[in-house]
């Protein structure tokens, strides 16, 4: 009788204990992001912000919230500091302005939601889910992006709450480099660059992401972006593409990634991942290596993805200098980090 009740006993805590595992990762961009070009204060900023990120979504987590509002609560945190390319702190397009996307997955039906190019709308990720929850589309743009959001009654800002001192200098930076090289161009005979997105080799991209494993065993994944300095053209990058900068499947895996997003669109990275696990029976690691430290450095895509699958491991590659990241798991475990060496 009490090898009995000790039985059972060990099998309600099995069970509970399996309940109980959830875990969350983000990241806030990856690049050339180096130890010699950080102060300490600077780097202490960069870990408080996602470690209250983390926490922000963790808590949500350990009472039993899904990992959608996971990924919501911790992107918020990014979103609002001004340290993110994402909402308030966006970087600025070419002609001055702040176009922000943002998508998100949910792992347990597929369904997705994603806005792109909008300029008034306060949380950005929030718009992306409400497209996926409360309309029949998955991807929203520019005017009628703001319209959908305004109607539901999102909070719209001015412009001016997305405006920071520092990436409005990164963009007279960028227009500056512009024009020595376009100058230089013609005086020169040498072969122009045939694209205006040749990244300088100091690029950081500043993006946001979360993926998160409820204690259902649900999988989600959010990124917002400002995109990248000095676009164009209503430039729109990787971020709000489902399958390319973001995707959960419970099936396989959540993604959120940062980089370079011509190559990450056309490496469709997120959705390779994950179909490299399914189809080919790769692990997290494996599928995540094989992408982002293979195929995109073959192909020149600077860029990081974070990564969690249905069982709780986090893989968090990265082929530039740094990314901003970090991971919080139900056994305990807490890392947060910026550089390769880490
Ligand atoms: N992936 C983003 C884009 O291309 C940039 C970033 O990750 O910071 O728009």
């Amino acid at each position: 009788m009490k090898k009995l009740v000790v039985f059972f006993f060990l099998l309600l805590s099995g069970s509970l204990m399996a309940q109980q595992k959830f875990a969350l990762a983000i990241h806030g961009g990856a690049g050339t992001i180096t130890r010699d070009r950080m102060t300490a204060e600077q780097e202490k900023e960069y870990k408080d912000k996602l470690e209250e990120s983390l926490n922000a979504g963790y808590a949500v987590l350990e009472k039993g919230g899904s990992a959608l509002d996971a990924v919501g609560a911790a992107i918020h945190v990014m979103e609002e500091s001004p340290l993110f390319n994402a909402a308030k702190g966006a970087v600025f397009t070419h002609e001055g302005r702040n176009e922000m996307d943002a998508s998100i997955m949910n792992g347990k039906d597929l369904n997705a939601g994603a806005v792109a190019g909008v300029r008034h709308i306060k949380s950005p990720i929030d718009a992306a889910r409400a497209v996926m929850e409360k309309s029949d589309h998955v991807m929203l743009a520019g005017d009628g992006a703001e319209e959908f959001a305004e109607t539901i009654g999102l909070e719209m800002v001015d412009t001016s709450y997305f405006y920071t001192d520092r990436r409005w200098k990164s963009l007279q930076n960028a227009l500056k480099k512009e024009k020595v090289e376009l100058d230089h161009d013609e005086k020169s005979t040498e072969k122009k660059s045939s694209s205006i997105y040749s990244v300088p080799e100091d690029y950081k991209f500043g993006t946001v992401g979360c993926v998160a494993l409820d204690a259902e065993g649900n999988l989600a994944a959010g990124t917002s972006t400002g995109g990248m300095t000095n676009k164009r053209w209503k430039r729109i990058g990787d971020s709000p593409v489902i399958g390319a900068g973001t995707y959960a499947n419970n099936a396989t895996c959540a993604v959120s990634a940062t980089g370079h997003g011509e190559y990450f669109i056309r490496s469709v990275v997120a959705y390779d991942i994950s179909a490299l696990m399914e189809y080919k029976g790769l692990s997290l690691r494996q599928a995540g290596d094989e992408v982002v430290m293979k195929k995109l450095v073959e192909r020149g895509g600077d860029g990081g993805v974070i990564s969690i699958d249905s069982e709780g491991n986090i893989h968090m590659p990265f082929n530039t200098k740094g990314m901003y990241r970090g991971y919080k798991k139900s056994t305990g475990e807490m890392k947060i980090a910026i550089y390769s060496e880490d």
